[in-house]
């Protein structure tokens, strides 16, 4: 059996061990045009030669995918936020509570029956309760005037 080195006219196809492509015997015909090689012809056969740059391309995209790049949308850290301080008063609650104070002020000023009148009277009661919760940093206020704020 003779193993001499006979011309078999096929063209090796070196394939890339890289990309998994196999080396293997092929017909010139299945080589692409390449000048710069030697006898004119690549060294892979076309759709090996195809599927290498497919694989080449795949990889540099891979590659790209992989570097870090620096996120414009990434959120940064927010500074802790300051606690709020506390709401000052409405200035309707502030005005009833100075309403009230005069209320209270005017009635003082009354003598005898009248002072006490005045200090038995609803409108009286509800100024001192007014200025009470105001005192107690509980701005009392009436049904309506909830209804009214809120
Ligand atoms: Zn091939």
């Amino acid at each position: 059996m003779s193993t001499k080195n006979a011309t078999t006219g096929l063209r090796r196809c070196i394939g890339s061990a890289k990309f998994g492509i196999e080396a293997h015997e092929a017909p010139p015909a299945d080589f692409p045009v390449q000048p710069s090689q030697k006898d004119g012809l690549g060294r892979m056969c076309k759709p090996h030669w195809n599927a290498y740059t497919n694989a080449l391309r795949k990889a540099a995209l891979a590659r790209k995918a992989e570097e870090p790049e620096p996120d414009p949308t990434e959120p940064t850290t927010k500074p802790a936020k300051a606690p709020k301080p506390l709401p000052a008063p409405a200035p309707e609650k502030v005005a009833k509570v100075r309403a009230a104070k005069a209320k209270l002020a005017a009635t003082e000023t009354l003598g005898g029956s009248a002072y006490t009148d005045a200090i038995g009277s609803d409108e009286v009661q509800a100024a001192l309760e007014v200025i009470a919760g105001a005192d107690a940093g509980v701005v009392v206020v009436d049904d309506d005037e909830v209804s009214a704020v809120a």
